[in-house]
């Protein structure tokens, strides 16, 4: 495994590995650009099966975190960090804490905080050896903590001026919107989205997540098989990345993709799939930036909760632009929010051909 010529490499600034022989810790930390400030992104935990699978996740996760914190403009940069391991099985307080060791070793080039398969409580014990971490519990009123609902925030308001946009409807009654995925973030889109009218189809490898959704707003529950290829309006990707592939959208009904998952589209090709078929993908790291406005805020100091959302509240102006300048000049809304995000960083274009 040559990491300089993996695919995913990107010109990554810095790429750590960390191994913590009492706890079993075996993770990396990728660091993409600093140019704009700290590396920061969440922390994923996850049963990889190899080290080459770990490492592409974590250089991909990287890139799209570089990209994200500059279309927020939040002062970071972008990094990412992975720790292979099954997150329902191989949690102790002592792991967490070998983890924050390794990102406190970085000396502040790198921000951690939550993401799949890890915790708010996880990050508190990451805080006990380090300061280098945000998403930690709050107090009522201050920027911060669990960044799920934040980003569930941004997912939602995206959603509705992707709707705007394709479908010139301003409410959402009786929209019909499939969410694949109901966990921290999908949860709360369910919720925002049920209180506007909007029907919703759900699935989840979890069956007490979508119970829980059902029987809070009435989502209907389909398989994981179907639940992207549903006749529904829009669909929004909220569990894991690479879903919108050569095979997925051939059948694709809905004309509006907008949903929290990184890196949904498997290749730049697959993005192109999609501007070709007249679906409207938002791209997912301005929908999703949400939490790490909040995990910004919050690590930054000084902003009440009220302010990251106002802040959230940007999220759609910043995707009509990108919508906007992709029908004038007839190109994918992925090429154009790329392009944007490398000119901010200061990076040409991307190696990445695929
Ligand atoms: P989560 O782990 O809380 O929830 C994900 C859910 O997806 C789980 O319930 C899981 O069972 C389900 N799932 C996994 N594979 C599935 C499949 N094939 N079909 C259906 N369901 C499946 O994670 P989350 O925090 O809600 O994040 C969801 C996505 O959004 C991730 O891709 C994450 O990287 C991204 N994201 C999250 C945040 C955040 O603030 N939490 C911010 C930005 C992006």
């Amino acid at each position: 495994m040559d990491m300089f010529d993996m695919p995913d490499f990107d010109a990554h600034e810095r790429v750590v590995f960390g191994y913590d022989e009492p706890t079993g810790l075996r993770s990396i930390i990728a660091l993409h650009s600093t140019r704009l400030g700290p590396a920061a992104g969440g922390c994923r935990m996850w049963a990889y099966a190899s080290t080459a699978e770990a490492l592409t996740d974590v250089l991909r996760l990287s890139r799209g975190m570089s990209y994200k914190n500059a279309m927020a403009g939040v002062p970071f940069g972008g990094g990412k960090a992975v720790i292979i391991g099954d997150p329902r099985k191989a949690k102790t307080p002592e792991l967490f804490q070998a983890y924050g060791r390794l990102v406190d070793s970085l000396a502040g080039r790198y921000v951690t905080a939550e993401d799949v398969g890890t915790t708010t409580a996880d990050m508190e014990q990451v805080a006990r050896v380090t300061k280098f971490v945000s998403g930690l519990g709050r107090r009522p009123g201050e920027a911060g903590g669990d960044p799920a609902p934040r980003t569930a925030l941004g997912v939602f308001l995206g959603l509705k001026a992707a709707v705007r946009f394709q479908l010139g409807r301003s409410n959402l009654q009786g929209l019909r919107v499939a969410i694949q995925g109901v966990g921290g973030v999908g949860y709360h889109l369910c919720r925002l989205l049920a209180a506007e009218g909007a029907e919703l189809r759900v699935a989840d490898l979890q069956p007490s997540a979508t119970r829980r959704v059902h029987e809070e707003f009435g989502a209907k529950v389909v398989s994981t098989e179907s639940v992207l290829f549903e006749e529904v309006d829009a669909i929004a990707p909220c569990a894991l990345g690479a879903i919108l592939n050569g095979q997925s959208i051939p059948r694709l009904r809905a004309r509006i993709v907008a949903g929290a998952a990184n890196n949904q589209l498997a290749r730049d090709s697959d993005g192109d799939a999609l501007h070709a078929a007249g679906v409207l993908y938002a791209p997912d790291y301005i929908v999703n930036a949400g939490g790490i406005i909040s995990v910004a805020r919050e690590y930054y100091g000084g902003a009440t909760d009220a302010q990251v959302a106002a802040e959230i509240h940007g999220i759609p102006a910043r995707l009509i632009e990108i919508f906007e300048r992709a029908r004038r000049e007839n190109r994918p809304t992925h090429a154009i929010a790329d392009q944007m995000a490398r000119e901010r960083i200061g990076r040409s274009e991307s190696r990445k051909v695929a």
